[in-house]
């Protein structure tokens, strides 16, 4: 991914398409949701931060106050651990009582690769790497626990110095996901391998923790089901006498409507975007939460086109009237939907339109409206070629939200920004910006 930044008040015009991710915004999100919060906090930038970019993100939040980062894969925990090394930001203390801070931020990985012991232990292999780099890792399972056991033994006699620490894991228990964690069948028997490991000096168990299947539904009394089974995991860890210093359990919507699930930690994601994790529960607006993802691009072509003209693919759409048609470099292999073909919504010149026919791989096609009065007189267009055209944003009288398309796509407002792809350039705003590097490259663009 290409990604510039830019200060704010003097934004690089739009030659191409771009995202432009607002700092500030994630900033402000970060501050309001730590504010309802009041426990120490995670801020989740999986999916190269659902989409908006891993290394500014990250840094933007341990700015407004992260002390954890967590993400999916081990690929993208080492990945960011490259970039915080790189920004000069602390690895945290390898003694596990320490108190992470936002200087010294400590990172959980929740999905591993599944290593046999002798794979796991083997010079180079990836659950090595990963503790060679201070990660916190998740378990779930005993064939987990036995991977991660034979990697740091392996890392412990590499290290007669004593400059490797036991693995420090958080046990993942199941609380009604079903999911990943350990159900309540299997979770005495893992505790018991894990205090076996913890005594031998090979691990240490720092966390207990669960993910909320339905939080962003106050009412269904499935919170309340998955934290009377945290409590029992609870009890279940303390009498294999461990004792894990960090529970949590909630994401954002565990945060804002569950307080209950607060714990020791949570783990912030969506939030910090400035979405709502259910808008139907409140809006972001509602939250104080800004939308940080701008998605814009320049028209490309604006024509005229007959009454009853086919438009795209598979000639889904007919012009209704004589039109003009804006021309949107922007399609599904930048991760716009397919699924938004004749509805996708998009502003231009303070004007709503929409995508009309079949969303292409590179390209969309949006109306702008009739091109004659109804008495026959030819109208000018109400846009020119590199007009801007905004896919979503903040919201305002005509700009559209991730909320909108993921209406109109049938899915999630995760799904709508997480999903925006690669080929897209980043560009950051936000009075840090120019001080953050941007990941991977940094590219200017004219
Ligand atoms: C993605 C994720 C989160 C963040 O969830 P949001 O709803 O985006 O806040 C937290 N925990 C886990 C395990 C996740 O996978």
């Amino acid at each position: 991914m290409a990604t510039v930044n830019a200060s704010i008040g003097n934004p690089l015009p739009a030659t191409t398409s771009r995202a432009v991710v607002d700092l500030d915004a994630v900033a402000h999100n970060a501050h309001v949701l730590a504010a309802v919060g009041g426990v120490p906090w995670m801020a989740v930038v999986k999916a190269d931060a659902y989409g908006h970019g891993i290394a500014p993100v990250a840094i933007t939040c341990l700015r407004a106050g992260a002390t954890w980062l967590g993400v999916a894969q081990l690929a993208e925990a080492l990945h960011l651990r490259a970039l915080l090394d790189d920004a000069g930001v602390a690895r945290p203390s390898r003694n596990p009582d320490s108190v992470p801070t936002s200087e010294r931020p400590r990172l959980l990985c929740w999905l591993l690769p599944v290593l046999t012991p002798d794979q796991a232990a083997a010079p180079g292999s990836p659950l090595r790497a990963a503790l060679a780099a201070g990660l916190d890792l998740s378990v779930s399972t005993r064939t987990q626990l036995d991977a991660i056991v034979a990697a740091a033994r392996a890392e412990l006699a590499d290290s007669p110095d004593a400059a490797a620490a036991p693995a420090r894991i958080h046990l993942k228990v199941d609380t009604g996901m079903s999911r990943g964690g350990a159900t309540p069948a299997d979770l005495p028997a893992l505790a018991a391998a894990a205090k076996a490991a913890e005594q031998d000096g090979i691990i240490a168990v720092v966390g207990l923790w669960s993910h909320l299947s339905r939080a962003d539904e106050p009412a269904s009394g499935s919170t309340e089901k998955h934290l009377s089974r945290f409590l029992a995991a609870e009890r279940v860890v303390a009498e294999a006498e461990l004792n894990p210093r960090v529970r949590h359990l909630a994401a954002t919507a565990g945060l804002l409507w569950h307080p209950d699930t607060r714990l020791d930690l949570v783990r912030i994601g969506i939030g910090l975007y400035g979405l709502s994790p259910d808008p139907a529960v409140a809006t972001s607006a509602a939250l104080d939460l800004v939308p940080a993802m701008h998605l814009e691009a320049p028209l490309t072509q604006v024509k005229r086109i007959p009454a009853g003209q086919a438009v795209s693919y598979g000639g889904t759409w007919r012009a209704p009237t004589d039109r003009w048609l804006g021309l949107v470099p922007l399609g599904y292999g930048d991760g716009i939907p397919r699924a938004a073909s004749n509805g996708g919504p998009v502003a231009v010149n303070g004007l709503r339109a929409a995508i009309v026919g079949r969303v292409c791989m590179d390209q969309v096609v949006i109306d702008l409206g009739p091109a004659t009065t109804p008495e026959g007189s030819p109208l000018d267009p109400p846009a020119s070629p590199g007009d801007i055209a905004v896919l979503w944003g903040v919201p305002d009288a005509v700009t559209p939200t991730a909320d909108d398309w993921a209406q109109v796509c049938s899915t999630i407002n995760y799904e709508i920004v997480t999903r925006l792809g690669a080929r897209v350039p980043r560009v950051f705003t936000g009075r840090d910006a120019a001080r953050i590097p941007a990941s991977p490259v940094q590219e200017t663009r004219a």
